[in-house]
């Protein structure tokens, strides 16, 4: 455990803007953003996650992807982490830690600074080894009703050449019981992809649902975790991308960063 934080560590010893998301100060030239995606599965958190990085200049680390990546390539864990994947169920937070670690190990050796965590932590235990390595600035919750995100889990497409992610899920809620109403429109792919599109195991309704379950179970007291330390900004999703990620980088005071960037360059 002790080589594994060691490797955490490193990731804390970044630098450059960090801002905080409340403070309309400002960029500082201190350290690269290290930011925490939290929310339920089908929420959303590696499109809106990918999107931040690409503006931010910071690497996505999605644990998720580490564990398919791991599966895809016949590593040596790859039969236990489908059991478990497939089942909806969580990985151990040690093999999590390893693959994450590796992940933090990689990014130095190139060169890379900063993180925008998506997917990780899980557990309090996994939000507590973080907070014994690194700083963590802001946990953005993203949230979204039950139906919606069944919905798009089940609509979520994935190019096996090119990766990009897509939704085939035309979602259209009708306000009730005082929750409001929300439309999403498709997230189709480029024509070049359409004939190779994949669904991922584990985006069945009934693994969702276990998903779900485990989120509430074991994710949710994570939110709370950072709700107390003061770091979690909450963000409901008003609706699909064009609606939701303009609003995002105003919750973020980043909606007028690129011509920041660009008049301090
Ligand atoms: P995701 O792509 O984030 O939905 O993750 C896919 C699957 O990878 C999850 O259902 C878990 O089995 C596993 N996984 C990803 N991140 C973690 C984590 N931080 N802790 C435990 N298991 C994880």
């Amino acid at each position: 455990m002790a080589a594994i934080i060691r490797l955490i560590k490193r990731g804390s010893s970044v630098s450059y803007a960090a801002r905080s998301f409340s403070s309309h100060a400002p960029l500082r030239k201190e350290r690269n953003v290290q930011w925490v995606f939290l929310g339920c599965p089908g929420v959303g958190k590696g499109t809106y996650a990918s999107r931040l990085c690409s503006l931010l200049g910071v690497p996505h680390i999605a644990t998720g992807d580490l564990v398919r990546h791991e599966l895809s390539s016949n590593g040596p864990l790859a039969s236990q982490l489908s059991e478990i994947v497939n089942q909806g169920k969580l990985v151990s937070d040690e093999i999590i830690i390893s693959l994450l670690s590796k992940r933090l190990a990689d990014e130095e050796a190139k060169g890379e600074s900063g993180f925008i965590l998506d997917g990780f932590p899980r557990t309090i235990k996994q939000a507590e080894i973080l907070e014994g390595v690194t700083d963590i600035d802001l946990v953005v919750n993203l949230k979204l009703q039950e139906e919606a995100l069944l919905a798009k889990c089940l609509g979520r497409r994935i190019c096996n050449q090119c990766g990009g992610n897509f939704n085939v899920a035309s979602i259209n809620i009708k306000g009730e019981n005082g929750l409001p109403g929300m439309v999403m429109a498709p997230l189709l792919p480029p024509a070049h992809c359409m004939s190779k599109l994949v669904t991922r195991a584990d985006d069945t309704e009934t693994v969702v649902k276990e998903r779900l379950r485990i989120y509430n179970e074991k994710s949710r007291p994570v939110e709370e975790f950072y709700r107390s330390r003061g770091k979690l900004l909450e963000f409901d999703l008003p609706g699909g991308i064009p609606e939701s990620w303009p609003k995002l980088l105003q919750a973020l005071n980043l909606d007028d960063y690129e011509e920041k960037q660009s008049a301090a360059a």
